[in-house]
């Protein structure tokens, strides 16, 4: 699995992603669920999840920038940095099954996806099958090679790809597994409170309501393959992939690392040595310093690398106990509300 090198660790380049978001690209966040374009949004997920930066600080320059962006995009920026993402903290904190479907603690959930368990399934799935998209669903397979190759999924892709994952494997506790060990082995900001609270929404409707029953959702909001295509062109989002792909294999076959492109960032020349430019000097002179710690300490867990998976590994993940993930998770919001 190809390493990621676009995110470069640290706070002075989440400072940077900021200011480049706060300056330039706030005003686009409105437009943020078109996944062929993702400088709407923020892109500032894996600092946060490291705490690189707090989600205060980010709030902050955002209020101070709003002048830049349209009230609205702010607005929708605060929502979800801050009211959803501290609802997901408080879950995590105050619900010790925050992964399993006893967690959600509403009947009305718990009872639909029982009712509907053994209604059949429209494909079924192994979590290899899954791990290396191979559906017959064009979209998610790009979703997950956009999670497994670079290392962040689309925020709008992620609810699609975990409710395809409920539709497609033997049971709502099969696609809760599946959907978190995927999401905590391929993500940069995966083991995160937002992310169990993000398949916990799609998958058991933790926060979320009741819609029009049916099959194997039962009353779990369902995501359709033809209603997203009119929402977005799915073929530029699948040859963004594409692309993406292409250079993370590029890069591995040829044991380099091209450094490419944040493609979250807007103000950036395009190629190889400047591809990670924020628009100012100083900048680029801080990614060459971040980009030599990388080369030179690369083991060092700055952002953590990501699992290679092995067999071995995915056994123990998937059977991983919940107390020890819960005393991490709740270790990070610790941290969090600390800063
Ligand atoms: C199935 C699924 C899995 C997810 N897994 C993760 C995960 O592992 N880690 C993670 O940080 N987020 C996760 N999310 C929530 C959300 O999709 C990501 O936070 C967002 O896509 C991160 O990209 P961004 O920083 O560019 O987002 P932006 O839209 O720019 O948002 C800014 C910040 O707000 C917070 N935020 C945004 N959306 C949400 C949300 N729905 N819930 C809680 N906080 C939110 C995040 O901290 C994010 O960095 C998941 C959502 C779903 C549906």
């Amino acid at each position: 699995m190809p390493e990621v090198t676009w995110a470069i660790p640290g706070e002075t380049a989440a400072h940077a992603v900021l200011d480049d978001f706060v300056n330039s690209r706030m005003k686009l966040y409105e437009k943020r669920n078109d996944p062929s374009k993702p400088q709407a949004l923020s892109g500032l997920s894996p600092w946060l999840h490291f705490g690189q930066i707090s989600g205060q600080r980010c709030a902050l320059e955002a209020k101070k920038a709003v002048g830049k962006a349209s009230p609205p995009a702010y607005e929708s920026f605060f929502e979800e940095l801050v009211v959803r993402r501290e609802l997901s903290d408080n879950f995590c904190y105050y619900s010790p099954k925050y992964d399993q479907i006893e967690g959600q603690k509403y009947d009305w959930a718990k009872d639909t996806l029982r009712l509907h368990a053994s209604d059949k399934r429209p494909y079924l799935y192994s979590l290899e099958e899954l791990e290396r998209a191979k559906t017959h669903d064009d979209l998610w397979n790009a979703a997950q090679r956009e999670l497994r190759y670079g290392g962040k999924m689309h925020g709008f892709c992620r609810m699609y790809w975990a409710k395809k994952i409920l539709e497609w494997t033997e049971s709502p506790e099969q696609a809760l597994k599946f959907a978190i060990y995927l999401n905590d082995t391929y993500s940069l900001d995966g083991r995160d409170p937002s992310g169990y609270v993000g398949c916990m929404w799609s998958i058991v409707g933790v926060h979320d309501q009741g819609w029009k029953e049916r099959e194997v959702f039962g009353k779990i909001r369902y995501m359709a393959y033809d209603s997203t295509k009119k929402k977005f062109s799915i073929p530029d989002y699948i040859a963004r992939v594409n692309a993406l792909v292409k250079a993370a294999k590029a890069d591995f076959k040829s044991g380099e690392s091209s450094h490419a492109a944040n493609p979250f960032v807007q103000n950036q020349r395009a190629g190889g040595k400047q591809a990670q430019g924020y628009g100012g000097g100083a900048i680029i002179q801080i990614q060459i310093t971040a980009f030599f710690c990388i080369d030179t300490f690369d083991k060092l867990p700055i952002f953590g690398r990501r699992r290679r998976v092995t067999p071995r590994r995915r056994r123990r993940t998937c059977s991983k106990s919940p107390a020890s993930a819960r005393a991490k998770s709740a270790r990070a919001v610790r941290t969090c509300s600390t800063k």
